[in-house]
C-alpha cells in the first residue's frame, strides 16, 4: 500500500477576522472536516505525535470533539467528553474559569474518569490556556493521571502553555 500523504493543514484553516467579536481572529477548521484526506491526515499526525501509553482521550466542548471522537477510535481509547455546564445529563464535577469578563464552568460526568486514568486533553485551540487549565483541573479532581495535552493549534503569542501544568504538544504553532 502507497504510504498515505502527509496534508499541511495550516494551509487548510481560514482566518476570520473579528469573529466572534472585534479584534479576534477566528480560526476556522471546517475546510479540514470537509475534506477526507485532510481529516484522515489531521488524525494520523495526532495519533504519531501521542508516544505513550493512555487510556483515554478527554476532548473540550466542542470542537476538541471533532478531533478527539475519531483519533480515540483510531487510538483505541475511551473518549470522555468535558462540557460546558448544564450539557451533561449525569452528576458533574465542575470547574470553574476565569473568562475576559466574568467566569464560565466545564464540567465532567462522575465516572467518565476513574482514579488512575492514563488522560490526554484535546483541543483545537489553545488560545489563553484559561479551558485547558480547567479542563486539567477538572480531570485531576476526577483522580486521572493528566499525561499531556495535543492542540491542533497553539496561538504561542497568548502564552497559555504557562498556565499549564502537563506537556503540550501541538500540529501548528502560531507566534504573531
Ligand atoms: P482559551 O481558554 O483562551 O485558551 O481558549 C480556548 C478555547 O477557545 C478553545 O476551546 C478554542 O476552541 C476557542 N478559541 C480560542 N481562540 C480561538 C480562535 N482564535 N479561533 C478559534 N477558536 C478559538
Amino acid at each position: 500500500m502507497a504510504p498515505s500523504t502527509v496534508v499541511n493543514l495550516q494551509e487548510k484553516i481560514i482566518d476570520v477576522p473579528d469573529f466572534p467579536k472585534p479584534g479576534i481572529v477566528f480560526k476556522d477548521i471546517t475546510p479540514i472536516l470537509l475534506d477526507p484526506e485532510s481529516m484522515r491526515s489531521m488524525v494520523d499526525q495526532f495519533a504519531e505525535s501521542i508516544d505513550l501509553p493512555i487510556d483515554k482521550i478527554a476532548a473540550v466542548e466542542s470542537r476538541g470533539f471533532l478531533i478527539g471522537a475519531p483519533l480515540a477510535h483510531r487510538l483505541g481509547t475511551g473518549l470522555v467528553l468535558i462540557r460546558k455546564k448544564g450539557k451533561l445529563p449525569r452528576k458533574t464535577i465542575q470547574q470553574g474559569y476565569g473568562l475576559e469578563y466574568g467566569e464560565d464552568i466545564i464540567e465532567v460526568q462522575e465516572g467518565d474518569l476513574n482514579s488512575g486514568d492514563r488522560v490526554m486533553i484535546i483541543d483545537d485551540v489553545l488560545a489563553t490556556g484559561g479551558t485547558a487549565h480547567a479542563t486539567e483541573l477538572v480531570c485531576k479532581t476526577a483522580g486521572a493521571e493528566v499525561i499531556g495535552f495535543r492542540f491542533l493549534m497553539n496561538l504561542k503569542f497568548l502564552n497559555g502553555e504557562q498556565k499549564l501544568t502537563a506537556p503540550i504538544q501541538s500540529l501548528i504553532d502560531y507566534d504573531d
